[in-house]
């Protein structure tokens, strides 16, 4: 293994695992730490975790786990994944994750860049800008979880961290791999424990990837990643991102009620795809919804892709929210599409689209699947993967985990076209 990644959610976690592969490397996302002593066949494993928003001391808990495990399988440098707008409180969690995992490697120093200039993240003088906007005027001051209202990184994270947090600005990054390494020493020799790093272009994360090969853990958003294959002797090649070849028939569940899911079930509609619709109120009038899915897919499922959905919009939602509460309309639905997507992989389902973070996450469960294959970009952030589940018997089961904005309109029908 040449790079033991944690992530402390899951859909960060994949778009990571897609820029490696991107860039070369062969990788495979687990879900939650792997079982002791399991073996994985992959240039680099990306360990997802759900740590972005729980108590400190179990997310320093769980990433420690997670490090021991990529340790043991001989990771020989650390990726802790953050979000590229740096969501945190002055508790955590990115601080003291940073600090337990830098102690338990036994270093002294490690570079921090949420930066992801393709995807309008770019740092300078240690400020983060969310397209043309501060960190702290964008819409992140608004998060329920972890509003961010200073966009002064260095000051973020030193809020955080019992240790000194530095700044390696982007006149040095300019100057090139080998300034940035001696700004890294000097840092070190004052007793600096993190430098926030500048990047305003997808170059300043080639020049910082081959400055950082040496460092035992780097704290960054996806971005980075691009520049660490380089180290290793790889490049962007079709290679690494092959997976088993595709059978079985195909589907879609979207449990997904954000606009740009809102739109790939009308295309998929429009262009003559069929589609069962997933009624929250029947399900709560106690109806086997799953039951009546499962039936309708049976005489349809082949190589046409068929769709089952929740998805609706907002004001829809709304109303059934009122209804039911929030809370449990959105269990009621990811129950049944999870079911759902159970059964249609009993049923011979091997490639199967699922649209929404949460509805991905039940799925994956209701699945059983432990790991996944990282396969090529269908669109930025959301690759194919090939995953080993008990419902899809020894060929294994293609999957697209597709969180609710990602994706162009003809998502679902791209997809498939690009997998054949
Ligand atoms: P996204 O990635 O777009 O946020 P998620 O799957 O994470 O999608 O979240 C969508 C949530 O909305 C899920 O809990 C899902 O069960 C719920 N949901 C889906 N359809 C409906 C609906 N018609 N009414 C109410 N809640 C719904």
């Amino acid at each position: 293994m040449l790079l033991g990644c944690i992530a402390d959610d899951f859909t960060g976690a994949t778009d990571l695992a897609n820029n490696l592969v991107r860039h070369g490397m062969r990788v495979v996302q687990t879900i939650g730490v792997p079982a002791d002593g399991a073996s994985i066949d992959a240039d680099a494993v990306v360990v997802a975790l759900k740590s972005r928003t729980i108590e400190p001391a179990d997310a320093v808990a769980q990433s420690l786990a997670a490090l021991a495990w990529l340790r043991a399988a001989g990771a020989p440098q650390i990726y802790f994944k953050v979000c590229s707008t740096f969501d945190s409180t002055d508790r955590g969690n990115i601080g003291p994750v940073a600090e337990a995992l830098l102690a338990a490697l036994g270093g002294d120093f490690a570079a921090v860049c949420p930066a992801f200039p393709e995807n309008q993240r770019t740092v300078f003088k240690g400020h983060l800008f969310v397209g043309d906007l501060l960190l702290s005027d964008s819409s992140m001051r608004h998060h329920p979880l972890t509003p961010m209202t200073d966009a002064n990184l260095v000051r973020v994270l030193q809020r955080q961290c019992q240790g000194r947090v530095a700044l390696i600005d982007h006149e040095t990054v300019r100057a090139g791999a080998p300034a940035i390494g001696q700004r890294i020493a000097a840092l070190r020799a004052a007793g600096a424990r993190f430098a926030i790093v500048d990047a305003i272009a997808n170059d300043d994360l080639m020049t910082m990837g081959r400055a950082f090969a040496g460092l035992p853990l780097l704290v960054a958003g996806s971005g980075v990643a691009i520049g660490l294959p380089q180290n290793h002797g790889l490049a962007a090649s079709a290679a690494a991102a092959r997976l088993p070849g595709p059978g079985g028939a195909r589907a879609i569940v979207s449990g997904s009620c954000s606009a740009a899911s809102n739109a790939q079930v009308a295309d998929f509609l429009a262009r003559g795809g069929e589609g069962f619709a997933v009624d929250p109120l029947r399900i709560a009038a106690g109806e086997d919804v799953a039951a009546a899915a499962l039936d309708w897919a049976r005489a349809r499922l082949g190589e046409r892709p068929v769709l089952f959905y929740a998805t609706a919009e907002p004001a829809a939602v709304k109303a059934v929210q009122d209804r039911l509460g929030v809370e449990r309309a959105g269990g009621l639905v990811e129950d049944t599409l999870a079911a759902i997507a159970r059964g249609l992989v009993a049923q011979g389902v091997g490639q199967l689209i699922v649209a929404g973070g949460e509805t991905s996450g039940a799925c994956v469960q209701a699945l059983d699947v432990a790991q996944l294959r990282i396969g090529p970009q269908i669109d930025p952030g959301v690759p194919w993967c090939h995953a080993a589940s008990p419902a899809a018997g020894a060929a294994g089961l293609h999957l697209a985990l597709k969180s609710g904005n990602f994706g162009t309109p003809d998502f679902f029908t791209k997809a498939f076209a690009g997998l054949a």
